[in-house]
């Protein structure tokens, strides 16, 4: 009740689109049910590009064409803008890809039990695509906002955005806001800091020798790989924003051979832009010390991620946020996370940024992911009252 009155206060156009999304629920979850029942791994493409075209399609629908830009190993990327005018761009990102293998969709496909909806990407991110979707159309239909509006929907994010991020990046510079559409935290809450992340592959060489009658004409790349792993973990910083972690280890020809070969995955994990180099610095030594003599390595970046840091900007559009979150009867703050995010690459090229703006859910990457129901219609009005109230000087 109290919501209602409130949405009654607001201008107009405001009462006119939160009451449009309001009568939508419906839509939104049939909407999102289509979604989730798509494979879309990250390397999927033809899942990817097929959650893309149900998304254009439902613009279609509202009057908003789309553009695609082909990308040729991941999901194509889709952008769809709707109005013009002086102000610049405001920018609504989401993800297409999941972590989920295929035939996950088929194995669990969407479900509700009336309060939580489950599947696989339900929460991270194909909630928020659809939500981004509908406060699309709310305003094209209610909105008159000053300035255009688009959505960029791309498909590579949970392996670091290898193909977007440059796309991601064109389309946020002189954009006057970038909301990305990442799960509400558990308690509602946005995040306004997420740690930047470097994944790296650490290959390491030795040589091979029967490990009965040759042991010491080998060189163990295994023996070689526990100890940097011991030196990468010393990295750590307890408690502090800096860890490092090897998160998969492989190597080595048969249970009676010297290991000619060894490799690791390195996941390092900062909180400010400046730690970046030293970190790097220090990985990039212990790859270079043998400490098994003879033994070589070579490491590669695999992916990366930039940390979400505060700006002015970001702080004061985050308080427009809140403070329109609030009159619409959602209490909720902003909170750090280590996870990252697209949004990193947004706030880092200068767009004030708000992340994990979509609707509420938790358990991501896991069976457990859950969309909180009543949680779709109150995040996508808080998100399309902000963005008309960007009008105002
Ligand atoms: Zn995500």
């Amino acid at each position: 009740l109290e919501r209602a009155v409130s949405v009654k206060a607001f201008e107009p156009r405001c009462h006119n689109v939160a009451e449009w999304l309001s009568e939508r629920q419906a839509d939104m979850i049939s909407l999102l049910a289509e979604l989730v029942n798509i494979d879309s791994g990250s390397y999927d493409k033809v899942g990817v590009d097929r959650v893309g075209e149900a998304l254009r399609s439902f613009l279609a629908g509202h009057g908003i064409a789309s553009t695609l830009t082909p990308v040729s190993t991941f999901g194509d990327t889709i952008h769809a803008t709707s109005g013009t005018g002086a102000g610049g761009p405001i920018l609504l990102l989401g993800h297409r890809d999941t972590v989920f293998p295929e035939g996950e969709a088929q194995r669990r496909p969407f479900r509700s039990d009336g309060t939580r909806a489950y599947g696989p990407g339900v929460a991270d991110m194909k909630a928020g695509l659809m939500m981004h979707c509908f406060v699309l159309a709310a305003l094209k239909r209610h909105g008159e906002v000053l300035g255009p509006v688009s959505v960029l929907f791309t498909g590579d994010e949970e392996i670091g955005s290898p193909a977007s991020r440059p796309i991601i990046e064109n389309a946020a510079r002189g954009a006057r806001a970038v909301f990305n559409a990442e799960p509400g935290r558990k308690s509602g809450n946005i995040v306004d800091r997420r740690k930047g992340a470097v994944f790296m592959k650490l290959a390491i060489s030795g040589k091979a020798a029967h490990s009965g009658s040759a042991f010491d004409e080998g060189i163990s790349a295994i023996e070689e790989l526990a100890r940097k792993t011991i030196r990468l973990h010393a990295l750590n910083e307890r408690g502090g924003n800096v860890t490092v972690n090897v998160g998969m280890v492989g190597g080595g020809q048969s249970v009676n051979t010297v290991a000619p070969d060894a490799f690791c995955t390195i996941d390092l994990r900062y909180g400010v832009s400046e730690e970046r180099a030293r970190l790097v610095e220090a990985i990039e030594e212990i790859t270079a010390t043998s400490y098994v003599p003879g033994t070589s390595a070579r490491l590669d970046v695999s992916g990366e991620f930039l940390p979400f840091e505060h700006s002015p900007e970001s702080l004061a559009l985050q308080d427009l946020y809140l403070a329109t979150a609030r009159e619409i009867g959602l209490d909720i703050r902003s909170e750090a996370t280590g996870g990252c995010a697209d949004s990193g690459f947004t706030a880092a090229v200068g767009a004030p940024t708000l992340c994990a703006v979509g609707p509420v859910g938790a358990g991501g990457h896991s069976p457990d992911e859950y969309l909180e129901l009543d949680s779709i219609v109150p995040r996508a009005q808080a998100l399309a009252l902000t963005i008309l109230r960007l009008d105002r000087p």
